[in-house]
């Protein structure tokens, strides 16, 4: 005699996304006492293990491979309409199988932080309306409530009044509920999709300059192609006016009533880039950042969802926000590198807006004055359409750029004479000179001049650096800091010497050589208060002589137009670092560093120090173009057999001794190996080795590269590994995680 249990569930099954480690759906039945239709795009409350976590229902079906007597219910579905499009549902499916991710994970990462909890969502909102029976006499009999005669008045003429702006009206609750219990106005649950889209802005009030002619073709060719998918490289130095292209094509969707989606890095989104937009478009805008107090960001989330937001401008996980109508994506620096999220689900959001452009069948703008070499490789395989503007627009004018060897020589805090000179000479002249390096705090090396002992991080392989406001050790890899030695720990010498130069170190070097002139230090150290960063933008911008010296956080977003001198203390370290994109990233830096002179009427110069000045790279950067440069390093990576060429992946593991990580990699790297030859697979395998930074945060940490000249090769690879190593028996404390075109190989 069979029993039910025994055979396979049909009828109803519910695939839930689950954020848990495993790569998979999880089959729930429909919940016992509801009557409630779950639609993929749902989120629900289940139980899993011992707990109950919020899923997201991804599809039904109507058979099971578990048992019916082991199929639980669903405990609760908490929402009558899927969150996300259909297009961007279907973006985060792909997203999750490109990337190797669990999908549970990767929604996860794509809701607000409340809904995740699975607090609810309001569909709908409450509003205030005058009764239909409202008469003179009940007015009358207002009698002399002036406040209330006013906010019946505001809500008739208006028509109706949402209760979220009866306060912002000048009008507080009592007024309102008294005018409720008279009966003379009544509330009405709205649907928030009812709230309406935001209205199409109309043309011909707006001020937008003349395109020139390399932008006016721009223009043209995305234009004629408003309706459909396609993927444009804006390809123009700092000035060139892409920031113009993207609006006046931005204008053209509001005008008809189509949202507009901007991504900027990290560091770009600015009140400088957000004004602009402002300016221009009298729309609803908003902001997405990590900033943001949760009910902030769901508010924002809701409104480009309801569509009543026009343009939704935000950083890399801004990708992620539903659009009810959208008619542009772009990427805005599309080359930087805070595009690709570094943990958890590594996505690049510049490759996710391509696919969601994709999905959403509209165009997808990418701009940058120093294009990724993924991105100019796919103009040249005509994936991409290749738009470039060639002049500075307006009248600012071009900047030169110059390398000083400084091979041979002595060095004064990491300035060459020549270089001091013409710092002088440019602040005699009563402009303003920035200095570039890519070195926070003090100096990077503390070491005894005794014994040879040098500060380093215990939790890492890395030396300590040295800082001095506040004065400490610190290691920028895993936030370690300690107390500054006054005597060295091993001889007890007291003759501890710092090496090599800091942003710090600069900083007293400058002031003591150009004590009349006020030098300004921008890093993620002098920076960490918002005020005082706006105060410093605030004195450059007044345009006075000063000295400014900074990291990587002066390359973007902001415009000081009264530099005349931009010098980059020291381009080598790009030039030879293991990281396989450590050249592009360093003329990508040195470009826009350099973009921020002579953007005004003043002319200006570029100076680049290094040792190897003859070097073919910085040559073809200097005497060529970017054009050219990036021309030269295709051509290495081509036969290099590096990306774009090839596709990467990276298998790491961690773990707090070395051998467990990588006796873990061997074993998945004998089943990649099995894996390839039984399915006739041409995957090249590099490794398991130690990682470049070998260990980092107490973790030693190995890694197994994964290449292929296909991309669907080796995705469909990566899908078989990662349901064998999930199967694998993992050592306890090993964390294991897959990289898909990795940012670097560090
Ligand atoms: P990018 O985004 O390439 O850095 P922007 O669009 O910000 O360039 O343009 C640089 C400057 O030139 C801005 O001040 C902008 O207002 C101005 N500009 C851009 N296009 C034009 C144009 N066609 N005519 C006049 N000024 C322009
Ligand atoms: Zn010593
Ligand atoms: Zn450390």
């Amino acid at each position: 005699m069979s029993t039910s249990t025994s055979v396979k569930h049909r009828g109803l099954i519910i695939r839930v996304a689950i954020p848990s480690p495993l790569r998979r759906l999880f089959d729930y039945l429909p919940p016992s006492d509801s009557e409630q239709t779950i639609y993929p795009g749902v989120r629900v409350r289940v139980p899993f293990g011992n707990r109950e976590v919020v899923g997201l229902a991804v599809e039904c079906v109507n058979q099971s491979n578990l048992e019916t007597g082991r199929l639980k219910a669903i405990s609760a579905v908490l929402d009558v309409e899927p969150l996300f499009t259909p297009a961007l549902f279907r973006t985060l499916l792909w997203g999750a199988s490109y990337y190797q991710h669990p999908v549970g994970e990767v929604i996860h990462s794509a809701l607000p932080g409340r809904l995740r909890l699975g607090k609810s969502y309001k569909t709908a909102r409450i509003i205030w309306r005058v009764t239909g029976e409202h008469t003179e006499e009940r007015v009358t009999a207002l009698g002399r409530a002036k406040k209330q005669r006013a906010l019946l008045e505001l809500i008739e003429n208006s028509g109706e009044l949402a209760d979220s702006e009866v306060e912002a009206s000048g009008f507080s609750r009592s007024i309102l509920n008294q005018l409720r219990d008279k009966q003379l106005i009544e509330k009405h649950w709205v649907a928030v999709a009812d709230q309406g889209f935001f209205p199409a802005i109309d043309e011909s009030g707006l001020q937008a300059p003349t395109l020139n002619n390399d932008q006016q073709a721009a223009f043209q060719s995305i234009a004629r192609r408003l309706d459909e998918f396609s993927c444009f490289l804006l390809d123009g130095v700092t000035g060139s006016g892409k920031t113009e292209v993207y609006m006046q094509v931005m204008q053209r969707q509001l005008a008809r009533g189509r949202q507009c989606l901007v991504l900027v890095p990290e560091i770009g989104l600015t009140p400088q880039t957000v004004t602009r937009f402002k300016k221009r478009f009298a729309c609803p805008l908003v902001v997405l950042h990590s900033g943001l107090t949760d009910a902030d960001r769901v508010a924002a989330w809701n409104q480009a969802r309801n569509g009543s937001a026009a343009i939704i401008i935000g950083t890399r996980s801004a990708i992620f926000t539903p659009l009810a109508n959208p008619g542009l994506i772009v990427v805005d620096e599309e080359h930087d590198a805070s595009f690709k999220q570094q943990d958890g689900f590594r996505y690049s959001a510049r490759d996710l807006a391509v696919m969601r452009g994709r999905e959403e069948g509209v165009p997808v703008i990418l701009g940058s004055a120093t294009p990724s070499l993924e991105s100019l490789h796919n103009c040249s395989t005509d994936k991409f359409d290749h738009l470039i503007l060639s002049e500075r627009a307006g009248n600012a004018v071009f900047t030169s750029m110059e390398l000083v060897d400084i091979s041979q020589g002595t060095l004064d805090s990491g300035f060459s004479e020549q270089l001091l000179y013409k710092m002088e000479q440019h602040l005699n002249a009563r402009n303003q000179v920035l200095v570039f390096i890519n070195r926070r705090g003090f100096a990077p090396v503390l070491s005894c001049t005794t014994c040879g002992w040098l500060a380093e991080c215990d939790k890492c392989i890395a030396q300590l650096t040295v800082h001095t406001k506040p004065p400490g050790l610190r290691c920028h890899h895993c936030g370690t800091s300690r107390k500054l030695l006054s005597g060295c720990p091993i001889c007890k010498s007291r003759d501890l010497a710092t090496f090599g130069v800091g942003t710090q170190k600069i900083e007293e070097f400058l002031k003591s050589r150009f004590p009349s002139c006020p030098v300004i230090r921008i890093d993620r150290d002098s920076t960490r208060s918002r005020v005082r960063f706006e105060a410093m933008l605030e004195q450059i911008n007044k345009g006075d002589s000063c000295l400014m010296l900074g990291t990587q956080m002066l390359a973007k977003g902001h415009h000081f137009p009264n530099i005349t001198l931009v010098v980059v203390l020291d381009a080598d370290a790009g030039l030879f670092s293991a990281d396989f994109r450590g050249q592009e990233h360093m003329a990508q830096t040195i470009i826009q560093v350099a973009g921020r002179a002579g953007r005004a009427e003043r002319a200006g110069e570029v100076y680049i120090q290094s040792r190897h000045a003859g070097h073919a790279v910085l040559q073809s950067l200097v005497r060529g173009s970017y054009a050219e440069f990036a021309q030269l390093l295709l051509m290495e990576r081509q036969s290099a057999a590096m990306p774009p060429f090839q596709h990467l992946a990276l298998l790491r593991a961690e773990a707090k001794e070395l051998q467990p990580a990588l006796a873990f990699l061997n074993r998945v790297g004998a089943h990649a190996g099995t894996l390839c030859a039984k399915q006739n697979l041409a995957i090249d395998r590099v490794g398991p080795v130690p990682a470049p930074m070998e260990k980092r945060a107490g973790r030693y940490r190995v890694q197994l590269q994964l290449k292929s000249p296909s991309r669907g090769m080796l995705q469909e690879f990566l899908s078989h590994l990662c349901v064998q190593i999930e199967s694998m028996n993992q050592p306890a404390g090993l964390r294991w995680s897959i990289d898909v075109d990795p940012q670097d190989l560090i």
